[in-house]
Formats: C-alpha cells, structure tokens, sequence
C-alpha cells in the first residue's frame, strides 16, 4: 500500500516556506503564493487580488484560465494527451500548417521551451554548416546581454557570463559582441561563422529594441558568408510586439525563428520554424524530443495563433501599448529623479531606473506588489511590463494608479 496516498499528499497545507524546505533553491518566489487566476486577476492564499502585468513573463498573453483556451483543452484532454513520436497526430499537423502559413518558414520542429527551440536552432545552423561547408565552419556569434535559455549550449551562446559560471568547460567556438553595433557585426561575422542568433528586441537584458539597420546588416552579413541568421523570438513572438512574430515589421527576415513562451498561454511548448533548405540537413534521428508536438501542446498553440493572427487583435495591442507608453512617459516626467524614458515595443516594455536608483528596480516592483499589482524587472536596473494582450483600458488605468501609489510609498520609505 502506498502510505503516502494514504497521508493527504494532494491535500496537505502548504506555505511559501514550503518552497525553501524542498525546491532546489534556484529562484527567489515572492511571498505570496497565487492560487487562482482568470484573464489579468490573481489571487493568492490569502484571497488578496492583484492584477497582473507580468503574464508569467511574457507567457499568458491571452490571459490566465482564457475560456476559449480552456475548451480547446478540456475537448484535447478528453481525447488524446501523448503518443510519442512514432505517432503523428491531427493537432501538430494543423499547428505546423497554421504556423509555416503565417509566416517565412516552410518548417516547423516542436519541443517544450525557449532554450529547447534555440538549442534545436544552433544545432541545425551547425548541421547545416559543416555538410554544406565543411567543419571548419562552426563559429556562433551571439550579443552581449542576450538570453537564449538555460541548457549548456543556450546559456553559453546567451551574452550574461553570470550565467555560466562554474558550469565549465562550456562549448566552444562561440563569441558575444555587442548589440546593435554594426562594426562590431562586421568584424565579427566571417567565413568561419555558422549562425547568428539574435534577439530582435532583447527581453531578459533590459528591454532593448535591436535596431532596424542593425538587424539589416546581420543580414546582410550572414548573406554574405553563408552564415545562418536565427531570430530568437521566444520573448518578442506570439503578437507580443504588435505583429504576429517581430521579424515582420524589422524588413529582416532570419533564416531560423525559434517561438515559445506565449506559444502555449502557459502550457509548455517551443518551436523552431525554418525554410525547406535549411530544415532538410535534419534528418531521421538528427535531433528529437519525447513531448515535442504533442496533441495537448498543439491544441493550445493552435487556439492561440488563431486567435492572436487577426489584425483587429493586433491593432488593439498597438494601441494598448501607445496608452501605456503614454502614461510612462508621463510617470517619469513627473519623476525624473526616479525613471528614465520607457523603452521597448508593443506590450514588452522596460522603464529603467535614473542614475541614483540604479539595483533598485526589484525593490520598486515589491512595493507595487503590496499595493496589488505584479511587475516583472529585466536585470537590476530595468521595471519591465507586460501585461497580457487582452488587457483592458480600465487595467491599464489601474495600473497607473497603482504605479504611481508605489512611487510614492517607494519614495517616502
Ligand atoms: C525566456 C527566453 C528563453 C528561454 O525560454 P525557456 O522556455 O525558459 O527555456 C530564450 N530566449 C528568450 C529571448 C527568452 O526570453
């Protein structure tokens, strides 16, 4: 007899103390322990609500519990959850149609994460690279303050030395320049190169929007010696800029698009979209994952592209986001001692902190969290919004509000 079953396991009291007594102690979680959400509102042990402007970091686009979401899978997991990939199945071929329609690639691989799509990406460009050049082609150049995921080869080709220390020896043949300097690309970007991997607009490093002629000379750059251009649009893909992948309002279009996040409104799932040429030097075997495409997985993904590739919807997100610029904007007017000028694109939107409260930002987002509202930070320096896209004037308005209550308390403490 299993004695644990016995003991109330799915029932027992749990606490934020819990958390430090058994998880690994790889993050810091707030106090708080969310219990219960639906569209922006959460709610915690205590019953308290705060309205989220995090999306799980950029993930719950169509917000927590969508009803559209939840009948999609509750029809999935009354029918099919998994068969391996022995099997393939209805959901995956429509998301893979849905998903090469939409966009540049004629390809679509899937797996469960950001890191997972981007090691998926670099292993294929150097696939690529060493049957169509030879192995002496297997350079990966990558930017300074990018993230790319957390498995050893993502987490060394990503630009935050912090990250891999101590996991040594790292894989090689990889160098980090800058972001958004084009000379830097060009010394850098030689024969020898297989891929560059970029984010459009970087996320995790501070909400930093690439440059259009930047983004234009990578691509001219890897035209130039056969090196594959990835676009890791794990964070910036899925409408959370505005249109349905970034790449489509940069001019600039990558050779490989890696997709996670918001791919699955919160159900784990990545994906590496590539074109015919490129996709044909995996093979049988090459590469693989057990999850990856699975039914649950693709339903999800499915009902989200639907429902974010509608111009209305993508409209509304610009619009949301100029209100809430407007409103940052305005913040760090009235603040200036405190804010820099609000940065980045669509509802992925960093407001850095001024010269003397620099390492403040996490402190500042707390002070918001009592007051009821969930902010993200991006690094030490850098509040970072993004709310969901469905969110509404009124949540934008109350954000405000409570934005500027923390300021306030912030500021008197
Ligand atoms: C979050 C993120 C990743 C990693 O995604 P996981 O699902 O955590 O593995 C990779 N690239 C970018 C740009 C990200 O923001």
């Amino acid at each position: 007899m299993n004695a644990k079953l016995d003991s109330g396991v799915t029932t027992r009291p749990v606490t934020r103390q819990t958390f430090d007594e058994v998880l690994v102690p790889t993050y810091a979680p707030a106090a708080m322990v969310p219990v219960r959400a639906s569209g922006l509102d959460v709610w915690d042990q205590e019953g308290k609500h705060y309205l989220d402007f995090t999306s799980g970091i950029a993930v719950s686009s169509l917000g927590h519990c969508n009803p559209v979401l939840v009948d999609a899978m509750t029809k999935q997991i009354n029918t099919l959850w998994h068969l391996g990939n022995g099997y393939t199945n209805e959901p995956v071929l429509r998301l893979g149609s849905a998903l090469t329609e939409a966009t540049f690639a004629d390809r679509a691989f899937f797996c469960n994460s950001g890191a997972e799509a981007n090691e998926a990406a670099l292993k294929l460009a150097r696939k690529y690279a060493h049957t169509k050049f030879g192995p002496h082609k297997s350079r990966i150049i990558s930017c300074l303050s990018s993230f790319h995921g957390r498995t050893l080869f993502t987490v060394s080709v990503g630009g935050q030395p912090k990250y891999t220390e101590g996991f040594e020896p790292l894989p090689q043949e990889i160098n980090h320049i800058p972001y958004n300097d084009i000379d830097a690309a060009r010394a850098a970007i030689l024969d020898d190169v297989a891929a560059v991997i970029v984010e459009p607009i970087q996320g995790e490093g501070g909400v930093i929007p690439g440059n259009k002629e930047y983004l234009q000379a990578l691509r001219e750059l890897c035209d130039k010696t056969g090196a594959l251009l990835i676009f890791d649009e794990v964070q910036s893909g899925v409408g959370r800029t505005g249109t349905l992948y970034t790449y489509m309002e940069t001019g600039v279009t990558p050779d490989i698009l890696t997709s996670a996040k918001a791919l699955g409104n919160g159900y784990p799932i990545g994906a590496m979209l590539t074109t015919n040429a490129i996709a044909e030097h995996f093979n049988v075997g090459s590469h693989g994952t057990t999850y990856g495409g699975n039914p649950l997985a693709a339903t999800v993904a499915l009902n989200v592209i639907e429902t974010i590739n509608q111009p209305a919807f993508l409209a509304r997100v610009k619009e949301a986001s100029a209100k809430i610029f407007a409103n940052l904007d305005k913040l760090s007017a009235d603040y200036p001692q405190l804010f820099g000028k609000a940065r980045g694109m669509g509802l992925l939107i960093g407001l850095p902190m001024a010269e003397g409260y620099k390492g403040r930002a996490k402190d500042l987002t707390k002070v918001a969290e009592g007051l009821g509202l969930m902010l993200l930070v991006a690094g030490f320096d850098v509040v970072r919004l993004a709310p969901a896209l469905i969110v509404s004037d009124e949540q934008i308005a109350e954000a405000d509000r409570i934005m500027r209550a923390a300021v306030e308390q912030f500021l008197a403490a």
